[in-house]
């Protein structure tokens, strides 16, 4: 006998909730349209669902994902086998690893969301709701972590990034590859997630910033946030992790008011390494205090730092939590 899964599908908007208007704009709409599908999988899966937001995604901050969060947690208390969440795309991937870091839940968390809205020629969202709720409802989706389901493809939410502005297959793994696909209504899974840690937090602080280097930076940016206020900091540094030299006064000027600082590359490809011993180099950066985080883009690494600090982390703790590329 087929055991039907209980799945809780929680909605928080984006264009997987829109509909295109007479204009042509896309809009969100009074009644979301992925919410009113209650009856998808029927026989296979108990969907329930939930409304809890129904925001454009650049309207999304931490204190949602972290309402997100408890909301997932309150579900997996109540005995749901899966969840399911629906958000827009823009920041799905901050939010998908936000859950990631901070859930302790061993229950398929999988995160989808949709390029076209529901009224336009080609549109994904409904395919990609059915996928992530197949995706979730699968036993072998079990201790993945939290994962992003579009396209039939499934990343991880740690490595995941949005890579085209309006092209249906834009969530891309870039240095690793997705960990699996969905065919015929079931995941196939060829890679596995190594190690993960997460960090349980009941509140989220503010004041954590990034910011991109480039050619002919000046201190500009940095002295913005020479205050008492800035908590934390991500560099997109270039290349294997390197900034111009100009800027090295002003970093030091933020670290002597111990304020951690992250450095990642701006590269969609690879790791920040210290590796250059020039002026402004990796390797001076980080003799200077600046703490490497491997793997991550900036938008990811300063959910971490934030979700570090958020938990009261701090020294060697922080740094160890930052570095570690595996979580
Ligand atoms: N701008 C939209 C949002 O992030 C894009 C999307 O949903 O795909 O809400």
């Amino acid at each position: 006998m087929t055991v039907v899964k209980k799945i809780l599908a929680i909605h928080t908007g984006g264009t997987i909730s829109m509909s295109q208007n007479e204009k042509g704009e896309v809009v969100p709409n009074a009644q979301n349209p992925i919410a009113q599908q209650e009856t998808i999988m029927e026989g296979r899966v108990q969907l329930h669902t939930d409304e809890l937001f129904n925001l454009p995604s650049p309207h999304m901050t931490p204190v949602e994902m972290l309402k997100i969060k408890e909301r997932i947690m309150a579900a997996e208390a109540d005995g749901i086998d899966g969840v399911v969440v629906t958000h827009g795309t823009d920041t799905l991937e901050e939010t998908a690893y936000f859950l990631d870091l901070t859930l302790p839940s061993t229950i398929p968390v999988v995160v989808t969301g949709a390029m076209r809205s529901s009224n336009q020629v080609g549109s994904d969202g409904l395919h990609n709701f059915q996928t992530a709720i197949e995706v979730a409802a699968d036993d072998a989706s079990r201790d993945n972590g939290v994962m992003v389901v579009m396209n039939d493809e499934i990343h991880t939410a740690r490595y995941v990034t949005k890579t085209h502005t309006t092209n249906v297959a834009t969530f891309r793994t870039p240095t690793f590859g997705p960990i699996g696909l969905v065919a015929n209504g079931h995941p196939i899974y060829f890679q596995q997630l190594i190690q993960k840690t997460t960090c349980d937090i009941d509140h989220v602080i503010d004041h954590v910033y990034l910011i991109k280097a480039y050619a002919g930076m000046d201190t500009a940016l940095f002295d913005c946030l020479d205050n008492d206020q800035t908590a934390g900091l991500v560099i997109e540094g270039l290349g294997a992790g390197n900034v111009p030299p100009v800027t090295l006064p002003a970093i030091q000027r933020l670290l002597d008011r111990h304020i951690p600082l992250v450095l990642v590359s701006r590269c969609y490809n690879g790791v920040a390494e210290d590796i250059y011993g020039y002026e402004g180099g990796g390797i001076g950066l980080r003799k200077m205090g600046m703490m490497l985080c491997q793997g991550l883009n900036g938008q990811k690494a300063r959910i971490k730092l934030l979700v570090g600090l958020s938990a009261g982390m701090k020294g060697e703790q922080l740094e160890k939590f930052l570095s570690t590329a595996v979580s």
